[in-house]
């Protein structure tokens, strides 16, 4: 028997206004939305963020279409954690049947959730009406501290520390156990606690970690978010195994938020800055962190033979430097074959001969983020996946 595995998607990452700023494109601009399939095949999306319309577009049913189950987790009513459900094309498609779950909200009493579908797509905000959304819609209403089981799943709702309120969510899978705590802010001891329970030993911890721990203190405090250093504590204090750093600000450029996870790395073993198009298996052994490169932007692709000399930090935390071929490449990064493995979200220096003037060589540095690791594709080497930046 092979051991079951869950795979956990990212499709938006970013905290509270999606960005376009070239300067965030790495880790993703799109506001919360995570896909979780379980062993079983029941799909979960967690938060319907502007990440929810390219998971629409990319829709495929769950479970091969024999027995299809979406069930949406909605944490709050914050635009962004809802702004992506009218641009969710699937709702359109009377074949399709989703079970959302949500709180009430003491601003909108009963149905909080379908209110929040007609609000959004009243007139004049929305072009297109209500009826127009064919698919089947179920709607059950959740609160701290429930617990219930979805096929072979058993979920966990709790309420976090966030203006006008919001839920996290752990869903244990056969695979593993996902916890998903974005939109929280650490200082009210009771709801710490109840973080901490909701957390406990998690395979795959999602946490808010929006602002610099000096902000949190200051400027930022009461804004209901926590930040990497606090991520880290929790982790460590709940015995979580990898911790997973979301809900990025808008204003935090990727270069930022490299140095917020380098911070943390420094802290804690297994640790990954959330980034759109990271995909998570858990349950499989050996590596179980993926991550693939933003499909559009690598259309500018060229066979090429640099030879390369590269250096950089293995998954053990070694040095290592190797010569290699650069045989791809394209604007924004390449692919270079090594026999070392580098960390994902690592930084490599790489520095390609190229034919200078009158036959002499010369070279190229350059700065890669490893944003993808195919072990296997070659025997003895692992071809990686690098972003350039400056
Ligand atoms: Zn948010
Ligand atoms: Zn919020």
């Amino acid at each position: 028997m092979t051991a079951p595995i869950a795979k956990l998607s990212f499709w938006g990452v970013r905290g509270s206004t999606p960005t376009v700023d070239p300067a965030t494109w790495r880790y993703g601009g799109n506001t919360p939305c995570l896909e979780l399939t379980a062993p079983d095949g029941t799909q979960f999306i967690l938060d319907c963020g502007t990440g929810l319309r390219m998971l629409g577009s990319r829709w495929r049913t769950p479970n091969g279409g024999g027995n299809p189950e979406t069930h949406i987790f909605v944490t709050h009513y914050h635009w962004d954690h809802i702004q992506g459900i009218p641009f969710f094309a699937p709702l359109y498609a009377e074949n399709n049947e989703f079970h959302f779950y949500s709180f009430r909200s003491k601003f909108l009493g009963r149905d909080s959730l379908k209110q929040v579908f007609e609000a959004q797509m009243a007139l004049p905000y929305f072009p297109v009406d209500m009826s127009a959304m064919n698919a089947k819609r179920k709607f059950k209403e959740v609160e701290g501290g429930d617990t219930f089981t979805i096929r072979e799943n058993k979920i966990t709702a709790r309420w976090l520390n966030h203006p006008q309120g919001c839920l996290g969510f752990r869903i244990e899978t056969p695979a593993g156990t996902v916890v998903y705590a974005t939109d929280n802010e650490p200082g009210d001891p009771k709801l710490d606690e109840s973080l901490r329970e909701l957390a406990a030993g998690a395979d795959i911890l999602i946490n808010d970690a929006q602002f610099t721990p000096e902000q949190l203190k200051t400027t930022r405090k009461g804004w209901g978010h926590s930040s990497w250093q606090e991520s880290v504590r929790l982790a460590r204090e709940v015995g979580a195994k990898t911790l997973v750093l979301f809900h990025h600000d808008p204003d935090s450029t990727d270069r930022m938020v490299d140095s917020i996870l380098r911070q943390a790395r420094e802290e804690f073993d297994s640790v990954f800055a959330a980034s759109e198009g990271m995909v998570i298996t858990v349950g499989a052994t050996g590596d179980n962190v993926q991550a693939h490169m933003p499909g559009p932007r690598t259309s500018l692709r060229r066979e090429a033979q640099f030879r390369a000399k590269v250096t950089g930090v293995t998954e053990g935390g070694k040095e290592f430097q190797e010569e290699t071929v650069v045989r791809d490449i394209s604007l924004q990064g390449a692919l270079i074959s090594l026999q070392n493995m580098p960390q994902l979200q690592s930084e490599l220096q790489v520095t390609m001969q190229t034919p200078g003037e009158d036959g002499l060589q010369s070279s190229m540095r350059l700065k890669g983020y490893v944003v993808r690791i195919d072990a296997g594709a070659e025997k003895g080497q692992i071809a990686v996946g690098v972003v350039f930046t400056d």
